[in-house]
């Protein structure tokens, strides 16, 4: 990979903050997007925009092409089986309210039971919450040990006759935990119990086939993977989807309706109500093609090799103290320095033009367990350079020396 050549790509990375070079390194909150992407946004709306599904005009009829073809790059990506099987939406979080939604209609009485994991990002935990207060259900927690990863033994003793689904995020945005996805849905499923896949933090990072990990659900966010914001997948097994009810009413999600009765369109459309984010989902099949040209699995060992030599710059900091240490993690180091807010810590790295996250990352049950009230956070992505990384080492030198 030709680092230098694909950060020209990426006009934002030039830019300096504060008269320093930026060093952007919250790629884990979202991540900068390439011109092509930006392109094909202002291409789509000065020379085809139209509404899809709904003209015999030819914009419209060139504006679906465009979009239904979106649908296919993202089909192909995940390596879904069909497109019926991938609903657009607005991101993981639009995606998984969807599904407790539709799922606790179809399939959850009170009584029912969802187990999730202790390290799942609010937008993994809320809309279950929600959704247990509504209809009495109750939320069953994977534990995990001090290095990060979730205790697979404890997992199988959560399972009881009244499970009834499992929602797991494949790489922890805290920790970078990669979590045994395949095998725990092996698992659940031997219980006949399906599972929801949180891969906000692994498409784009990971090579991610749904059919191999077997997934039921598996949601992700456009801007996290060099697409647009506004946009992000809902991928559902048919033959679930089939069974759940539709999400929101209104235009496109209909086959006829009259004042008595409305019948459904087909998948994916039913999920689909109103004017979809046509130019967004156009930029994220281009930023989906632009990391597969490149390729996922030469990314993902670029990363590795990224945040191993992250991981070994930091820890020989005096008093560095990194969060996760699981086996198998992602591009995400959490950390903390000696009694350093993470706040303080993060505001004078800003000066010094290194953008990283501080806080909770919406993951506050998460750092109860782990005994603190929040990290600092630094997240690559695939433009990212051990020269970046030596000044968030010096940066922080710095920043503890000032202390
Ligand atoms: N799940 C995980 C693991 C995340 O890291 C995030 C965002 O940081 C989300 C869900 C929510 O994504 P979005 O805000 O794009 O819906």
């Amino acid at each position: 990979m030709d680092i230098q050549k694909i950060r020209e790509d990426f006009p934002i990375l030039s830019r300096q903050v504060y008269g320093k070079p930026l060093v952007y390194l919250d790629n884990g909150a979202t991540t900068q997007k390439p011109r092509c992407v930006v392109d094909a946004m202002v291409d789509e709306y000065y020379s085809v925009n139209a509404n899809v599904h709904r003209g015999v005009h030819f914009l419209s009829q060139q504006a679906t092409e465009l979009h239904e073809a979106s649908r296919e790059t993202v089909r192909r990506f995940i390596h879904a089986r069909s497109t019926d099987e991938i609903i657009f939406t607005r991101g993981t979080t639009e995606s998984i309210n969807l599904l407790a939604f539709c799922f606790g209609e179809a399939f959850l009485r009170e009584g029912d039971e969802v187990i999730l994991s202790v390290m799942e990002h609010h937008s993994n935990l809320v809309p279950w919450q929600l959704l247990a207060a509504r209809r009495g259900i109750g939320l069953r927690v994977i534990p995990m040990d001090d290095r990060g990863e979730l205790l697979q033994e404890e997992y199988h003793r959560l399972f009881t006759p009244r499970t009834r689904l499992v929602c797991l995020a494949h790489v922890s945005n805290v920790l970078g935990t990669v979590n045994p996805v395949r095998e725990m849905i092996a698992f659940a499923h031997g219980q006949g119990v399906p599972v929801l896949v949180d891969g906000a933090q692994s498409v784009p990072h990971l090579p991610v086939d749904v059919q191999a990990l077997d997934a039921d659900f598996y949601v992700f966010s456009g801007h996290k993977v060099y697409g647009p914001t506004g946009v992000g997948v809902l991928y559902g097994k048919e033959e679930w989807l089939d069974r759940l009810p539709p999400y929101q009413g209104g235009g496109e999600m209909i086959q006829s309706v009259t004042f008595e009765k409305t019948t459904f369109n087909e998948l994916p459309f039913k999920f689909e109500a109103g004017t979809p984010d046509y130019v967004g989902t156009t930029a994220l099949a281009r930023a989906l093609d632009y990391v597969s040209a490149i390729g996922m699995e030469q990314i993902a060992a670029y990363e590795q090799q990224l945040t191993a030599y992250a991981t070994e710059r930091l820890q020989a900091i005096p008093g560095l103290r990194i969060l996760g240490e699981a086996s198998r993690k992602g591009s995400v180091i959490s950390f903390l320095v000696g009694d350093i807010h993470p706040f303080d810590m993060g505001t004078l790295l800003d000066r010094l033009g290194i953008a990283v996250r501080t806080g909770h990352h919406c993951a506050q049950p998460l750092m109860q367990r782990l005994g603190i009230e929040g990290t600092v956070r630094a997240s690559f992505a695939l433009y990212n350079t051990c020269a970046e990384v030596d000044v968030l080492a010096e940066g922080i030198e710095r920043v503890r020396k000032m202390f």
